[in-house]
Order: C-alpha cells, then structure tokens, then sequence
C-alpha cells in the first residue's frame, strides 16, 4: 500500500540520521497515490501557488503554470506562462543605485476563459459555494484537469471541467476544453476568452521591489470570426511574442449557435460567447491556442504564423489524440519502473514528467540551457546554473540529443566567456556562474534577505566551478552517447579553453611545490569569504581543485585522443606544448587541504573557523536549512562558522567512483582509502543544513556507497521536496530541475551503480528491497536497452535495429559481454566479483 504525504512527514520525522529535519508541510488534499496522477480533491487558497507549479503544463519549448482559466493575479492565484530564451533586462533604482537584473518573462497569460450565468458576474470560486472540487494531473497524459460543482447566488448548480494540455506533437499548440452542464436551471451564459498581455513579474515575493515590467504591447486583433489574436514585444531585448486562439462551442448535435461580441485593447483582447443552456444539457468550448516568438525557426513573423497555425488546428480530441502519442514515446524511453514501491514510482513519474515538460526533444533546437527552476516560475529569474551537472546524466541516457542541443548553448556563448575570462584577467573561458540570453554574467549584485528584509551583498559569482561542471558534462555526454563529432568540434573547443582558463587563474605556490587556486567559492554559498576580510573568495577549495586535477588531466590526454586530422585545430586555437604540459603538471600537483586528522578540508583555513552550536539554533528555529539568512538576521556573518550550505567537498564522492577518486588522490601524491570517504562525509554531514535541496540527492548517492539505508532516507527527502515543498515556499516560484533530474539520475547512477569504462556500461547494483524489478530504458552509444533488476539477476535486452545492427558491451563485475541490437543477457549477480574496474578514463 502506498504511502501519503502525511505518513512521510511522519516517517522522516522519526529519521535518527538527518542533521537537519525538513519539515513536510502538508499540501492540504493529499495527492492521490495512482502512480500517474497528482490529485486535490478540495480548493486550499493557501496552497494554489504551490499547485499552480506542480501541475504545469508544458513542451519543452513553453509551459504554463496550472492555474485556474478564471483566475486573476492576485494573493492566491499566480498566470504563468514562459518560454525558453525568452530574457528581458530591465534597471531598478535602489537608493541611487542602478541594478540592472535580467529575467525569464512572464508572456501573455492565454488561459483566460471566463464563465458568466444569467448576465451576473463571472465565476470564481469566492463568489460560489462548491460542492465538488478535483484539481489533478495526469503524467501519463500530460493532461491537467479541474472539475468542480458549485451553486451561484441564485441557487443554480452547475458543473464545469476543464482539461488542458500544451501539445508534445505540435510545439506552437495549446489546447483548453470546458464542459460546462447545468444541472438544475435553464438559462442565458456567456464565455469570455481572451489573450492578456497586461502581465509582470511579480512571482517573487523577494523580487517585488525590483522592475517586474518586461512586456510591452504592440496590437491585437480578429483575424476571423472565432479567433483572436494578440502581439507583444519584450520591452528591452525585442522578442516578439504573438498568441491566436480560436474558441468554439459544440452542443449534443455538433458546433452550437452562438452570438460574439469583442473587445480589444493594444494589451488584451476577448470575445464574449452568448448561447442558451436548458437544466440538464452540457456543452463543450474548445479553446486552441497558437504560441509564437521571434526566436522561432521558419516563421515569417509570429503574428501571423500564430494565426495561420491556430486557423489549421483541428479539435481539441484531435490534437489530444496526437499529444498522447508523442508523450508515449516519450515515457518509452524515460518510464523508471519500481513495482516494488508505490510511492516512489508515483514521485519519479512526476519528476520525469517535469523534466521532460522544460526539456524536450524541442528543446535541443531552441539555443537554451537548463533554467534551474523550470519553466513554471520566476524564482532565480529563469537563469541556467551548474545544476545542469544534476539533470544531463538523466538525459544523457534516455535521449541524448537533448543535451547536446543544451551544450551547443554553452558553445555559442563560449566567446562571451572568453570575454569574462579576459575582463578578469585570465585566459581561455570562465563560464557565468548564472546564465541568460546571451551568456554573459547575470548573477545579481545584491539580494534581499527575507528574515531581516535587508539588501544584502551578493558574491556567489565567484562560483567558478560552474566552468568544470560544463567540462564534466560534456565528457560525461560523450562517454554515454560515443558522439566523437561533438568531440572532435565544440566539445574539444570547449574543454580546451575550460583548461585554459583554470590553468590562468591557478598559481604555482614554491614552498608547496604545489598549483593552488585563490578568489573561489565552492558550491557551499554560506562562504563567500574570509570572516572580516573584505576581497571576496577563499583559498584552495578543495572540490574547485581537485575536480580541475581530474580535467586538466583529460585536457593534457585529449590531443592523443584526437585524430591526426585534428591537429590543425590545436594551431587554430593556439594551443602550445607548454600550455599541455602545464596541465599535465597540474594534474599532479594541485594543492588540496586536509584536517590534521585526515579530513579533507572545505578550503585553506576552514580548520579555524568557529563551531556552531547546531543543537540550539534548531532548538530555537526549528528549520534551519537557511542558516545564513537566520545568521545574518541576528547580525552574525556565516564566513565565521563551520557549516555548509549542501554538498560541497564530498560531491567529489557524489561525482566520482571510488577508484576513480583514489586515482586522482594518487596521482596527486595524496594518499586515499576508504578511511578518507568515511571521515569526510561525517565531519561535513555533521555541519551541513541542507539550505539547498540539491544536498540531499548528493549526500544519497554519496551514501549509497556507505549506508544504504540512509542513502534511501536521504533519496526519499530529495523525492518528496518540491511535492511537499520542503523548504516552506520554494516550490510555489518554480519546481527545482536539479533535483527532479538528479533524483532519476540516482536510480542509475547509485542504485544500479552505472559507469563507462573504455567504451563498456557496468552496472553495480546495490540489493535493496525498493528496488525490487526495478525496469529502467537507457540509451547507451546508440542502442537503447532495458535494464531490469531481478533477484540476483540484472536482465539486459536491447532494441532490435535491422539498420545499423549495433552491438554495445555492457558488464557486472568481470563479466563483459557485447550484445547485439535485438539480442538480450541475463547477469548472474550471486557470482559478480568485486574485481576493480578498468581504470577511469
Ligand atoms: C544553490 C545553488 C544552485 C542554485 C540554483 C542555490 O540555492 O545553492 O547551488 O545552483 O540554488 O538552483
């Protein structure tokens, strides 16, 4: 039997080995367990925002927010509607002070249907009593639904349903469908549709002081008699974005009689639908929506596109039967099946469902990254940071092609990371430690703390390692997908210069004998700096030094790697035998620090920091994920304090395999056992609040080495947070995309226990009862294959492919076989031998 939200609040509240014990805030209804839907069965005002995000519709090209057709912008409800590389810049002026932010734009809300009875005022649920109320998503689907019955003033009951989706077939397609019966009156009803681009950003509490005004209108029209259609334009990067809808109304004997009326103003446009209904009739209202931007590929312009598009669209049963299709194939390559768990089959639906909706097969055309928060809020103003390192494994694996589009954002912006390399001093390329619209930095100067409500310095773009993050993903991309031509063009590009840029900032230190880097921020953000200092960034972080060991180490090898072809391009690109060599020498002689007890050290001089009392600040504030806001609240500055924000040094652990680890160590001169793996990850378990919860799906990969059975506690947390919405309000501004996808990951990389090596997929899989015939489809170097998890067997069978007739090897232990497209192995797990794997690439 499956679990509730509730009983998981209960059972991670009785979690002996969490530090930091989120709190599961009950999301009012609780969701229906079927593993394919999301379900509210009542109207919880409090929780709307936070639901408006969980059920999103969207296609990897544009997505919208769940919100209700007849909802306004107010305390409850928040219309969203985004679209990749859809950025504006705007100024604020604080104090004097021009701060200049730009965002993820919130586009004309295309929702907007409106129901009015007997000529009284349009529906909402203030001004009804309800009888029923369901808000549910079905995964499956991708099909949002609501469904209510409520009595009006006068005493009428009706019955009204909605279904929604954003088309996977067609990208420019939206479609929304009412069926509105009246169940105990006869009587005159109007529909009011419409497009609205009066909208702002203005989803983020925390960003309200900031300009929110990014859409400007141009015009709105009728191009024919059921359609309208509406232009704007984003006010300072010009993107035009245009929106047609086409609304009809269908009775039991096909397209219902009815009178318009319009509206329109240069910023919103509608049309008013009259028609009769008598007591016991229903009727449907379909309403087919066309999205078009400027960006968009073999258009003329969007106006014009959006209202052809809209004229050829057929019923709303039409476009559903495609949309169903698409999202067919798509589960077939991305379905994870846990039989053995309901829960978490239910939770890795859900999250694979959001992370297909920001990134799709659509999106490797569309010259975008990875939003952090998805396409369903404004939180981090829709801005790319590493946490792509968390989402491309998924996608790497399941369809790959995506990630390479993602990538080619990064290539195309790798001269504006030159220029930042440049500006700081440095060479080859820095990449931004937050990215929009043209790749330059956009990491906010300051940033409003909510506990003091004070504007504080903001310096997390010293974050440097977003760089070998980019470089870690690329190689890990062309392990998975063997995509020697991404390689042999903007991968090797883009390494190189990634290479080139750590080896300009690093320094070589005599007395040491060894490189060290200085000026840097690990992913922990509560350091910044040194207590009291006032130059920004620390010394040596170990994370940021020793994942550039691992790359320099791959950039020295990769011109042996490269065919003789390829040489001219090292001309073209300058590259030297000193630059090859110094990498290679830095390879072996970054500085790491360590504890005197063996301990890797966060950075130089975490050692004399001070201890926190951990035990009182909990006692006194419960949640203390964000010890810095809670810090600095109380005038203190978390520079001073041994404590972590999430996962920093022992992400190595999360990132690299052991013995992957060990040869780096090694290499490095520094001994590593197994003794290292341990004490580290206590010490910093100990000090780390988990404030983001990208935390908890390192900690559980990083403990499914250890201890499983924390590693699984610890998985849970990351599954249930943006369902739960662990951090009290996060959600509700945008789902968080490195977790969804880092939460799949984990099932492959931890619990199946995937790696590559020279050119063969292992599996190591850990026995767990969760994970009892777990089914998971990979794709690996062209083949796809299905992976299943019996008792002491792992049953591998491929796609059977009478064109290429491929063949990949896959390997437990020592056992390696090479198995053909169509062909399948079973592994004896019982026999597996705990052999060392070939050596890291
Ligand atoms: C985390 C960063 C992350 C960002 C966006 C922050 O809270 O500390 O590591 O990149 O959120 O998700």
């Amino acid at each position: 039997m499956a679990r509730r939200i509730g009983d998981s609040a209960h059972s991670l509240g009785e979690s002996k080995v969490l530090k930091e014990k989120p709190t599961l805030r009950s999301v009012g209804a609780r969701p229906n367990l079927a593993n394919w839907t999301l379900t509210y069965d009542s109207f919880e005002p409090e929780q709307e925002r936070l639901r408006e995000v969980l059920t999103s519709t969207g296609n990897g090209y544009f997505c919208t927010r769940g919100s209700a057709e007849w909802a306004d912008v107010d305390d409850v409800h928040y219309p969203g509607t985004y679209a990749h590389g859809c950025y504006n810049r705007e100024t604020t002026i604080m104090g004097g002070r021009p701060v200049l932010n730009e965002d993820l734009v919130n586009l004309p809300n295309w929702l907007v249907l409106k129901l009015r009875i007997g000529g009284d005022e349009p529906i909402n649920l203030k001004n009804v009593e309800l009888l029923s109320y369901r808000h549910e998503v079905d995964f499956r689907n991708a099909l949002v639904m609501r469904r209510l019955r409520f009595r009006d003033r006068q005493g009428r009951e009706t019955t009204l349903a909605s279904r929604r989706f954003v088309s996977m077939a067609n990208m420019h397609l939206a479609a929304l469908e009412w069926t509105i019966t009246a169940e105990n009156w006869s009587g005159p009803v109007e529909v009011i549709t419409a497009l609205d681009a009066r909208v702002i950003n203005q989803g983020v509490t925390r960003y309200r002081e900031l300009e929110g005004r990014h859409v400007h209108p141009i015009a709105s029209r009728t191009p024919c008699a059921d359609t309208i259609s509406l232009i704007a334009q984003t006010r300072q990067s010009h993107i035009y974005v245009a929106e047609a809808a086409r609304t009809r109304v269908y009775g039991d004997v096909g397209e219902q009689a009815l009178e318009r009326r319009h509206y329109r103003m240069e910023d919103y446009i509608q049309q008013t639908l009259s028609f009769d209904l008598q007591q016991g009739q229903s009727v449907r209202v379909e309403k087919l929506v066309s999205f078009y931007t400027s960006r968009d590929r073999a258009i003329n312009e969007p106006l014009s596109n959006a209202e052809k598009a809209v004229d050829c669209f057929g019923t709303f049963g039409e476009a559903f039967e495609h949309h169903q299709r698409a999202w067919d194939e798509l589960w077939d390559e991305c379905d994870i099946r846990v039989p053995n768990d309901d829960r978490v089959q239910f939770l890795l639906r859900f999250h694979a469902s959001h992370v297909l909706q920001t990134c799709s097969p659509h999106t490797a055309d569309l010259d975008t990254g990875v939003p952090a928060r998805g396409l369903n809020g404004e939180a981090y103003r829709g801005h790319i940071f590493w946490d792509e390192l968390y989402v491309y494994p998924f996608l790497n694996f399941r369809l790959p092609k995506i990630t390479r589009g993602l990538l080619m954002y990064r290539y195309r912006r790798l001269d504006e990371a030159r220029a930042l390399a440049r500006d700081a001093g440095y060479q080859g390329a820095m990449y931004p430690w937050q990215s929009g619209s043209d790749g330059k930095e956009e990491t906010q100067v300051v940033h409003l703390n909510p506990r003091s409500m004070a504007w504080e310095p903001d310096l997390s773009q010293n974050q440097r390692h977003v760089s070998a993050a980019i470089f870690y993903n690329i190689w890990h991309y062309i392990q998975a997908t063997g995509d020697t031509d991404f390689l042999l063009g903007p991968g090797a590009e883009m390494m190189i210069e990634i290479a080139r840029f750590w080896s300009s900032i690093a320094h070589f230190n005599p007395k040491r004998g060894r490189y060290e880097i200085h000026g840097v921020m690990g992913p922990d953000e509560f350091h910044e700096k040194y207590p009291d200092s006032a130059e920004p960034g620390l010394r040596n972080n170990a994370y940021t030094n020793v994942m550039v060991a691992w790359l320099l180490d791959i950039a020295g090898r990769l011109l042996d790697m490269l065919p003789e072809r390829r040489r001219s391009f090292w001309e073209q690109i300058g590259l030297t035998d000193l630059e090859i060599k110094t990498w290679k020498d830095m390879s072996r002689k970054m500085y790491v620090p360590f504890h005197a007890d063996g301990v890797i050290s966060q950075f130089e001089g975490w050692e004399d920091l001070e201890e926190l009392d951990w035990d009182a600040y909990r006692q006194k504030y419960g949640n203390i994920q964000r010890l810095d806001r809670i810090l600095r609240a109380e005038g203190k500055e978390p520079d001073r304090y041994k404590l972590s924000k999430q996962a920093d040094t022992v992400l190595l652990f999360y990132l690299f395999r052991q013995d992957e680890l060990k040869q780096i160590f090694e290499r490095l001169g520094y001994s590593y056992t197994l003794e290292t793996l341990h004490k580290t990850v206590a010490y910093y378990d100990a000090r780390t609040s988990h404030g983001s919860t990208l935390s908890f799906v390192a900690y559980a990969g990083i403990f499914a080495e250890i201890d499983p059975t924390t590693s699984w506690e610890r998985y849970m947390v990351a599954l249930e947070s943006d369902v739960g919405d662990v951090q009290g309000g996060t959600t509700a501004e945008g789902i968080h995309m490195g977790v969804m996808a880092g939460t799949l990951d984990l099932v492959q990389r931890s619990y199946i226990g995937e790696v590559i090596r020279d050119g063969i997929l292992y599996f190591n899989p850990k026995v767990m009862d969760h994970l009892r015939g777990l089914t998971l489809p990979m794709h690996f170097r062209g083949l796809l294959i299905e992976v299943t998890l019996e008792d002491n067997h792992l049953r591998v069978s491929t796609e059977s492919d009478s064109l290429s007739n491929r063949s990949v090897k896959l390997g437990v232990g020592d056992q390696v076989r090479e198995i053909r497209a169509g062909e399948s192995y079973t592994f004896d797990l019982g026999t597996r031998s705990r052999r060392r794997l070939p050596a890291a690439p």
